[in-house]
Parts: C-alpha cells; sequence; structure tokens
C-alpha cells in the first residue's frame, strides 16, 4: 500500500493516536504549527475532500468538530484553525483527505485564513462572480 495516512491508519507506520473510531482516524501532526495539531483523517481511502461522498464527508466533519472540543481543552487553546488544504494547487501534499485542527493562543503570531492567499483584482466584480457560482 502506497499511501501514507492509509499505513498510519493501519498501524504500519507509527503515530501518535488521539482518537480513533469505524470511520475516523486522528493523530498528531508530525511537524506541528502549534501545540496540539492534530490531523483527523476518514478511514476510507478518498484524495481529496470534494471526491467523499456527501454523508462521508458530513460525517468526518462532526468527528473533526468533536475532537477540536478535545484538542483545545486539552492544550488550553483560545481557539483553532480548523481546515484542508484541497488538492495541490491548494497545498495539499498527502494525497489522502486530511482536516487539520491546528490550536491557537491569544497573541500567537499566527495569521487567519485570510492569511494563506490575496490576489490582486479578486473581487473585482462579485455580481459576475455570483452569477457563475450560484445554484439554484
Ligand atoms: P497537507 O500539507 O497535505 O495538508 O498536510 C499534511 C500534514 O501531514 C503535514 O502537516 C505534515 O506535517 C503531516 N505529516 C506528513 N507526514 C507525516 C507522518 O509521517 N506522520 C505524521 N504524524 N504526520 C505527517
Ligand atoms: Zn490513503
Amino acid at each position: 500500500m502506497e499511501c501514507l495516512f492509509c499505513n498510519i491508519i493501519k498501524g504500519d507506520i507509527p503515530s501518535y493516536k488521539v482518537y480513533e473510531d469505524e470511520t475516523a482516524y486522528a493523530f498528531l501532526d508530525i511537524n506541528p504549527c502549534s501545540k496540539g495539531h492534530t490531523v483527523v483523517v476518514p478511514k476510507t481511502h478518498y484524495e481529496n475532500f470534494t471526491e467523499m461522498p456527501a454523508e462521508e464527508a458530513a460525517g468526518l466533519f462532526a468527528t473533526v468538530r468533536m475532537i477540536a472540543r478535545l484538542v483545545e481543552d486539552a492544550v488550553s487553546a483560545d481557539g483553532s484553525n480548523i481546515g484542508l488544504n484541497n488538492k495541490p494547487a491548494a497545498g495539499q501534499a498527502v494525497p489522502h483527505v486530511h482536516v487539520h485542527i491546528i490550536p491557537r493562543f491569544e497573541g500567537d503570531g499566527g495569521g487567519s485564513m485570510h492569511s494563506i492567499v490575496s490576489i490582486p483584482g479578486a473581487g473585482d466584480d462579485l455580481e459576475e462572480m455570483a452569477e457563475l457560482l450560484v445554484m439554484e
């Protein structure tokens, strides 16, 4: 089996497990952005989030919510960034869906979602964009 996270789920590659149930596995990130940085993965291999069936994606996020509470409490965080890099263009390095829970602390000097990318002119025509994106 080639997939790094599938091998972690199977236990063939060691990890610091935070939580496990029938559908999800959570473990400490090997290169944490902050104390308690945890990664939650579905046990079924999907390369990226947008290819996951809706019900499994919903289940994954219910688990993420539960673990985020646990992690924030455990490290006495003031908040957390919760999200995923979807596909390589967005920074996804490991091609198995994984949600990051990055605990945050007042004054830790980090940024928000807005610090990921900022493309000039992205907001030039919001009306046209809304027409393109709207689902009826
Ligand atoms: P990505 O950049 O794909 O969103 O996130 C991949 C994450 O997996 C990174 O934060 C990286 O530190 C973590 N990671 C990569 N390899 C390993 C590993 O072997 N063990 C653990 N625990 N985390 C890993
Ligand atoms: Zn996998």
